[in-house]
């Protein structure tokens, strides 16, 4: 994970080890070299304006420190402005306060949804929660099946259409999953809704549709983190279309570069809370700036 970023960043700070003190010069050349770095991992470019910026003053302005060398104190300041950028506090899940919460995830086709789905629920029925999964993606025809395997594994149950009960509509199947759970005494729902392989009106219409059939606790974007940029325009359109209160982060395991989760708590304003980090049900946790940035520092 963000082995690329982090091999530069390396190196730009091993080059300044040596140093006694820093001259603006310095600075500007290391403000350079990050630049180059962050623009490599494919980082928004209005991110690595920001994010030099912030690093730029703060090196330059700098109070001579006893305790950290000029290097470590670069170190430093890319640490917390890496931490910054990335969220900062780590966002938990905000639960209803009269139960079901309702969580609808959406995204496009391949980004991870129903792989998500079953680890999310996973993850909830561990802290002591009763999930109820739902099967609205109607579109992939292995969609339903596919959570009906996810929610096996996970151990959680699954709504899904039957005959006679909403087939094809997945309007339908998200309203009447919502009742089951209150019926059923389900604490939280996970609705799959449908992705495209582009952004699409259709499919945002459905997930406008949903959401409003619904009215979500929290709807969370999932995606690809190896799509790197791309992520932020694909968030800026569901951000404009459904609208989300937070982004999960799939693949991140063969994520070298790191793009993607720099860019779209910047370029959105919506906070990073998922990662997703391989295939098992295990690997799954919420996002920590923090340990986030100490990785793509270690
Ligand atoms: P959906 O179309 O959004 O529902 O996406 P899927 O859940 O079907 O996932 C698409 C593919 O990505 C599947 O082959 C998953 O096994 C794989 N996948 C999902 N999440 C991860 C992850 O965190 N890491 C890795 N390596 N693969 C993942």
């Amino acid at each position: 994970m963000f082995e690329t970023l982090s091999d530069r960043l390396t190196s730009v700070f091993s080059s300044l080890r040596s140093k006694g003190r820093l001259s603006e010069a310095d600075i500007n050349a290391t403000a350079r070299e990050i630049r180059i770095a962050l623009l490599e991992a494919d980082v928004a470019l209005p991110v690595v304006k920001d994010f030099i910026a912030h690093v730029k003053e703060r090196a330059l302005g700098a109070e001579v420190s006893q305790a950290l060398n000029p290097a470590q104190q670069v170190v430093k300041i890319v640490n917390e402005e890496l931490i910054e950028i990335l969220g900062g506090e780590t966002r938990r899940l905000r639960f209803a306060k009269t139960p079901p919460t309702v969580i609808m995830l959406a995204g496009l086709q391949g980004a991870g949804k129903t792989t998500l789905a079953g680890k999310l629920a996973y993850w909830l029925k561990g802290q002591g929660h009763t999930p109820l999964l739902v099967a609205a993606d109607l579109q992939r025809p292995n969609a339903v099946q596919q959570l009906q395997v996810m929610g096996e594994r996970a151990g959680v149950p699954v709504f899904a259409p039957e005959p006679g009960n909403g087939v094809g509509d997945p309007v339908q199947v998200a309203r009447r999953s919502v009742e089951e759970a209150r019926r059923a005494q389900h604490d939280v729902v996970i609705i799959d809704t449908a992705g495209r392989l582009g952004v699409d009106a259709e499919m945002m219409q459905q997930a406008i549709d949903i959401r409003d059939a619904v009215s979500p606790d929290e709807i969370l974007f999932v995606v690809d983190a190896m799509v790197g940029q791309d992520a932020v325009n694909t968030a800026q359109a569901f951000m404009d279309g459904v609208g989300f209160d937070g982004v999960v982060l799939t693949k991140l395991d063969g994520d070298a570069r790191g793009g993607a989760a720099l860019s779209v708590r910047h370029i959105t304003g919506r906070p990073i809370m998922f990662a997703s980090t391989g295939e098992k049900l295990e690997d799954f946790d919420l996002f920590h700036p923090d340990r986030m940035a100490g990785r793509i520092l270690d």
